[in-house]
């Protein structure tokens, strides 16, 4: 209990702490030992796609003031979900509800690939023509309020313990920032971490330019789903130096890496456009 109290206290505290630590720790690596060579600026990245996180921060505390922690919270004290009904051993409760958590998320990737408009949403983030730290931040606000909306019915039916979801969101938010940072790690390294967390590697193959490798690694900090479920593929065809990131279609910087153009890209366009059931691919690559 003292410990719920502990976490429910600093929640805010401890998220930013691990955000801002960790945004040192991979930029520090990205400047020593770069996997690409970027594009765009750094100084545009940066200011462009943390601006936006910042302006992401500041609606989430505006519209869900007490987040998902306080929709852990609600659910305790009113019995709801599973693990509130159910007495399980607290460990297991909380190692249970992060991995469920995590599938959810997954499930949502997934879904947001596959259903047009809410692809929309969703190619902000893959309109960057970089990868790196500042990238696994950078989240279109709409489809930051459908995630936050995803997570409280989740919450609602799962009934996680509240460290579980301070776990959940700082374990989130830490993976996210490190899988897509450009940040080269020895290859043997990259094959044995891939067994229990996305590696840079691993998620760079899913801002391919190419439709299906873009279909594809839709892990975020598991990567058991994209194995179990068929989603997995190794490496790019074109290798990571040299593959493309980005859109086919939006390639312009004054609409992907600038703050008013990539805020108005879910708007661009006919709302068929590409999602994930449409293949637009050749299978002569294909065995
Ligand atoms: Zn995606
Ligand atoms: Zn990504």
């Amino acid at each position: 209990m003292e410990m719920n109290e502990f976490v429910i206290a600093n929640e805010k505290i401890i998220r930013m702490g691990f955000f801002f630590g960790i945004l040192i720790v991979m930029a520090l690596w990205e400047f020593i030992a770069p996997r690409r060579a970027l594009t765009i600026s750094k100084s545009v990245r940066w200011v462009n796609n943390l601006g936006l996180v910042f302006f992401n921060s500041f609606l989430l505390r505006v519209i869900f003031p007490a987040a998902a922690v306080g929709m852990a919270v609600f659910a305790s004290d009113n019995g709801w979900g599973i693990f509130n009904y159910y007495n399980l051993p607290f460990w297991l409760a909380v190692a249970a509800s992060v991995v469920i958590m995590d599938f959810v998320i997954y499930l949502q990737h997934v879904m947001v690939h596959a259903v047009p408009a809410l692809w929309r949403l969703h190619r902000m983030h893959h309109a960057d023509l970089d990868f790196d730290v500042t990238t696994g931040a950078r989240f279109h606000p709409l489809e930051i309020i459908l995630s936050m909306l995803i997570k409280f019915a989740t919450i609602a039916v799962l009934g996680p313990p509240v460290v579980a979801v301070v776990i959940f969101e700082v374990l989130l938010n830490a993976t996210s920032m490190f899988n897509h940072s450009n940040v080269r790690l020895p290859l043997g390294l990259d094959r044995l971490l891939r067994w229990v967390v996305v590696t840079p590697d691993m998620h760079r193959v899913h801002h391919s330019i190419e439709d299906d490798e873009t279909n594809s690694n839709f892990g975020f900090s598991l990567p058991w789903w994209d194995r179990l479920l068929g989603t997995y593929r190794d490496q790019p065809r074109g290798g990571h130096e040299s593959m493309t990131i980005g859109i086919r279609k939006y390639r312009e910087p004054k609409q992907v890496s600038w703050l008013p153009g990539m805020m108005t890209l879910p708007f661009k366009g006919k709302i068929s456009d590409y999602a994930i059931n449409r293949r637009q691919w050749h299978d002569s690559h294909e065995k």
